[in-house]
């Protein structure tokens, strides 16, 4: 992302001038956010051959929690055409009467992506999406008959174990730093898993029975900073098929950096971010968005930070 790029605020909102069709992500820190360039590089893409599209800017709010509700009824009378929410709002979003959840996105609990209407926001998640065409694109697998360890609890996490039994995975298995965290997600996911097997796990001391062959999601923010533990020791595993981070910066964590050293095929979440990002784009636009322009924006604008 250009440094041109301002990041704004709630009270630049109030005297919004800026012509044309707006989109935004939101979020507290939203310095270090691809979005804009990501979205900004297709709307571009798109203005080519659809006129409609060049008057479309995608750009970036840094909005505290405890102004999002606020902030939301602010962007809709602004005309705000759509909204990407990340850290800490998805789940913020999720709670508020002004925003209206498609069913998709109630079984996970947290929206990633908001589309104006008349009547209020409705509210979206395409980061199981995401997820699965990330995986397919970074590891050439399919959810469908898959066996996944799922590492975490939270947002992300949530949205890849919905998006894994909504696929027809063959069992899902799951593991979090806080275990009464995980123990309410497994809770709230049993009907939804129906006659899939679904169990909790602890990374520490890995049960004897967990199959070779398996899919290891990393869901954790574990890996983020440089200091951080890597979420599971794929050592204690048996072998797994591939290992997938939705973390893609930095670009190599220290469980991706295992995975490698072990042989195994192994990918980065920026594959995620562009699937996410493309389908909250299709949301917004009811067209078509040109994929392979976002990823290099991304890939381009992470090179250059
Ligand atoms: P979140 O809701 O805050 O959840 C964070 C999860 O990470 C929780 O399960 C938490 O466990 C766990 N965790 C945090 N620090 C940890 C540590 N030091 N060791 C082990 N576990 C730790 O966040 P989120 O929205 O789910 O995001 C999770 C990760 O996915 C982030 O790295 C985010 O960047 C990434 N993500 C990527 C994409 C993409 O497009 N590639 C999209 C969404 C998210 P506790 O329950 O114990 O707190």
């Amino acid at each position: 992302m250009t440094s041109a790029e301002p990041i704004h605020t709630l009270a630049d909102l109030d005297s919004w001038s800026i012509p044309g069709t707006a989109l935004a992500v939101i979020g507290h820190p939203i310095k270090h956010s691809l979005s804009p360039a990501m979205h900004n590089a297709a709307l571009a893409r798109m203005a080519h051959t659809a006129p409609r599209f060049k008057d479309w800017k995608y750009v970036r709010f840094d909005i505290a929690p405890e102004s999002l509700p606020s902030a939301l009824e602010k962007f809709h009378a602004r005309g705000f055409k759509g909204l990407n929410l990340t850290v800490p709002h998805k789940v913020i979003a999720f709670g508020l009467p002004s925003v209206s959840v498609t069913p998709a996105a109630t079984i996970i609990g947290a929206v990633n992506t908001l589309l104006w209407t008349p009547q209020g926001w409705t509210g979206h998640n395409t980061d199981g999406h995401g997820f699965s065409r990330g995986l397919q694109e970074g590891l050439h697998r399919d959810l469908h008959g898959a066996d996944v360890l799922l590492l975490g609890a939270g947002g992300a996490a949530r949205s890849a174990a919905v998006e894994c039994l909504q696929h027809g995975c063959a069992r899902l298995w799951i593991a979090n730093r806080t275990q009464a965290n995980r123990d309410t997600l497994l809770a709230q996911l049993a009907s939804l898993a129906g006659a899939i097997p679904l169990s909790g796990f602890d990374p520490a001391s890995p049960p004897a029975d967990l199959p070779a062959g398996a899919l290891v999601i990393n869901a954790t923010s574990a890996g983020m900073k440089s200091d951080d533990p890597s979420p599971v020791d794929l050592a204690a595993l048996p072998r797994p098929a591939g290992v997938y981070d939705m973390i893609y910066n930095p670009p190599e964590t220290p469980l991706l950096a295992q995975a490698r050293a072990l042989g195994l095929p192994a990918a980065n979440g920026l594959s995620m971010l562009v699937h996410q990002g493309a389908r909250a784009l299709e949301i917004w636009s009811q067209s078509s968005v040109p994929v392979d322009a976002m990823r290099e924006a991304v890939v381009k604008a992470m090179t250059a930070s």
